[in-house]
């Protein structure tokens, strides 16, 4: 569910492969409960004939309804339906209900309940609803944001690259770098994988030097950088600025905890590039 909402979504924002993004929205409205959720269990990874199946959940709701938002369904009678399942299982204090373990460390040993997904997702979904469902036909991703990696540059740089790419008859090749310069972070989210690691492993880091290096070896033209907590590292405003200069779209992928107090002006202005 997770990863068919994922690359419903950087098909879209590509502007590419709609057959693809056809099948995978079909595919979706298949596994619709009959409740109006979706849902989708772990077990699908020891059997895949489970894919799409289980108790409905907000997250993988919310992610079905957007995925078909993204495909142009978002006035379809499943996305409506879904919606109607978000809002019926809101919570009188605005949050949702989730107990089911469904985001994933290691398939089939270490699964986690990411506690703020049931939030976001369904709010993310429900508060653009309106917007999306009036552009029937068309991907809403390509007129939702001037910042999202929908900008013309940004589709003809990714896209000159795929194109590349496909000129040299390579097959795969990366488009996303997950760079990860450090695992600490200043959180303890229950759960979190990444800061269980021994003091010593926390305490590493990534040097500028590493993380260019990298990157020029992945070659990818958008660069992830997660963590841990990204911005604790105290060269990060000089890794961002390294790789937009080199041009890659750069996501940094932080809690915002510290974002205010690391980030000068033209850093925000560098960290929102992508
Ligand atoms: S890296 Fe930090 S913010 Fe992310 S899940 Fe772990 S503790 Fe939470």
């Amino acid at each position: 569910m997770y990863g068919t909402w994922s690359v419903i979504s950087a098909l879209g924002t590509l502007d590419v492969g709609r057959d693809m993004i056809d099948r995978g929205a079909a595919w979706l409205i298949g596994r619709q409960n009959q409740d109006g959720g979706w849902g989708e269990t772990c077990h699908s990874y020891v059997d895949e004939s489970f894919a799409g199946i289980g108790a409905s959940t907000p997250s993988q709701t919310a992610w079905a309804v957007n995925a078909l938002q993204i495909a142009g369904l978002g006035d379809h009678p499943a996305a409506r339906r879904g919606l109607e399942y978000l809002k019926d299982s809101q919570r009188p204090d605005g949050t949702w209900a989730e107990p089911q373990f469904t985001g994933t460390g290691f398939p089939r040993h270490f699964y986690i309940n990411y506690h703020l997904y049931r939030h976001v997702f369904p709010t993310m979904t429900l508060a653009t609803a309106g917007d999306w469902k009036i552009v029937p036909g068309r991907i809403p991703y390509l007129r939702k944001s001037e910042t999202a990696l929908s900008s013309l540059k940004e589709k003809l740089t990714v896209g000159g690259y795929i194109f590349n790419k496909k000129l040299k008859g390579e097959r795969k090749y990366p488009l996303v770098l997950e760079l990860e310069p450090l695992l600490q972070c200043n959180l303890a989210c229950a759960g979190c994988g990444k800061i269980q690691h021994p003091n010593d492993v926390l305490r590493k880091r990534l040097s500028l030097e590493e993380c260019i290096a990298a990157v020029e070896e992945c070659g990818a033209p958008c660069v992830s950088i997660a963590g841990g907590e990204p911005l604790i590292h105290d060269q990060m405003p000089q890794i961002v600025a390294e790789l937009v200069k080199r041009k890659k779209f750069v996501f940094l992928c932080t809690n915002a905890l510290l974002l205010e107090k690391k980030s000068t002006c033209s850093s925000r202005r560098r960290i929102s590039h992508g």
